[in-house]
């Protein structure tokens, strides 16, 4: 029996004149991730991705799985492939293709021809299929044409026949890559990382930024968060994490400074950190977790205050959303249980007792001009680690 997996694209099919750009990344992403799992062909025809192992050994299961996750695919399926004959089909599915059907008590059959030089009409491929089925089933299975637990699917397409048991949803989004890099601000809470995902689903490659203010923050703060980033590698691939040591600049503030300004001071320095880092890795956008009203430095003031010193777009895809709906778009994607592990944040250190919550610009710079703001940041940058994950 050959067994392959078949990929429906969402968004791409609508792509027009530059659909053979995205279904190309898209096949290079999915050789890249399925690799783990032994050796496949993959091609793209009548908008849909095959994914087909090119022998025994291959693990089908594993590399579905890995395509389920692969931004781009709207909906997943394994399917029995067969010669492109009545008979060949008739014995798939009495035979090899019965397995797929375990579990369910009712179905129907859906048959598509691509292929119209097949002798049978759709309807006809349908009731000769169903009627074999119902015959191997040896009375378990009904046939339910308006609620059936499974709706098997017969294509016939140019170079086979397919034989499948409905479809799962995929991931969806468009393939990574296909909308630039981005820079993530990564902090080992809960929002970012959902802010990173969703800019990955829009087809945004990431790389990640965390500051750290060590002693202040431990080795175990810096290992949680590049497990979240590893985490999200399940979905992104590779991600190349630039870690910066912001303590000085901490030290600077604390010292010089207002302490309700500190937040959004130190927030100001974060974003020309990465604005600098993101211009020379090829990143054409910074991405936050921020949300609207959540912390003090996330009124519309304060963001206002941090935005104008970056020049680059600030993506905050997690803006409208509130915590419960974020949270729970974490579990979905498995970053919650590490965000919630309690270690240090920066931010934490220092924490100002009132935080502005309506800051103006120009306070905000009167502040700044008491501190050397390009010294701190060329000290910063000195001393910028780097770590790829994934
Ligand atoms: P999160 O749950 O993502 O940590 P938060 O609710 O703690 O968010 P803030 O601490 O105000 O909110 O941070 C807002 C955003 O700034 C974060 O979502 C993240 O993008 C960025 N950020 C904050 N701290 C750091 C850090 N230490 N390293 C990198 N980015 C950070
Ligand atoms: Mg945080």
């Amino acid at each position: 029996m050959k067994e392959i997996i078949l990929c429906k694209y969402g968004e791409i099919s609508l792509k027009g004149a530059n659909r053979a750009y995205f279904e190309k990344l898209l096949r290079e992403l999915l050789k890249k991730r399925t690799a783990a799992f032994g050796a496949f062909r993959i091609y793209s025809l009548q908008s849909t991705v095959y994914i087909e192992p090119e022998n025994e050994d291959a693990d089908v299961e594993g590399a579905y799985r890995a395509a389920k996750n692969t931004f781009g695919i709207s909906a997943i399926t394994r399917a029995v492939q067969t010669e492109k004959t009545t008979e060949a089909i008739l014995e798939t599915a009495k035979n090899q293709f019965m397995p797929y059907l375990e579990g369910a008590k009712t179905f129907k059959v859906e048959a598509k021809r691509s292929d119209k030089r097949f002798p049978l009409t759709s309807p006809e491929i349908s009731a000769e299929v169903g009627g074999a089925i119902l015959e191997a089933s040896h009375g378990r299975l009904r046939v339910d044409v308006h609620h059936p637990d499974v709706c098997v699917r017969v294509e016939i397409r140019d170079l086979a026949a397919y034989l499948c048991a409905g479809q799962e949803r995929a991931i969806g989004g468009m393939p990574i890559g296909s909308s630039g890099k981005g820079l993530l601000l990564l902090s080992g809470g809960i929002d970012s990382p959902v802010a990173g995902f969703m800019m990955a689903k829009r087809g945004v490659k990431i790389d990640a930024m965390h500051f750290e203010s060590f002693p202040y923050t431990s080795e175990r703060a810096r290992m949680k968060v590049l497990s979240l980033a590893e985490k999200l590698t399940e979905y992104t691939g590779e991600i190349h994490v630039h870690i910066i040591s912001v303590t000085h600049i901490q030290e600077a503030l604390r010292d010089a400074c207002e302490e309700d300004y500190f937040t959004l001071l130190l927030r100001r320095f974060m974003m020309r950190l990465s604005e600098r880092t993101a211009e020379k890795f090829g990143c054409e956008a910074l991405i936050t977790g921020e949300s609207l009203g959540q912390v003090a430095s996330q009124t519309m003031e304060a963001l206002n205050c941090t935005q104008a010193v970056c020049h680059m777009p600030v993506f905050r895809p997690a803006i409208g959303l509130d915590k419960e709906e974020i949270i729970q778009r974490a579990r979905q994607i498995g970053t919650y249980e590490t965000s919630a592990l309690p270690y240090e944040d920066c931010c934490t250190v220092f924490t100002p007792r009132h935080p502005q919550t309506k800051p103006r610009l120009g306070k905000v710079e009167e502040q700044e001009a008491k501190i050397d703001v390009d010294g701190l940041l060329e000290r910063a940058l000195e001393g910028v680690e780097w770590v790829t994950v994934g």
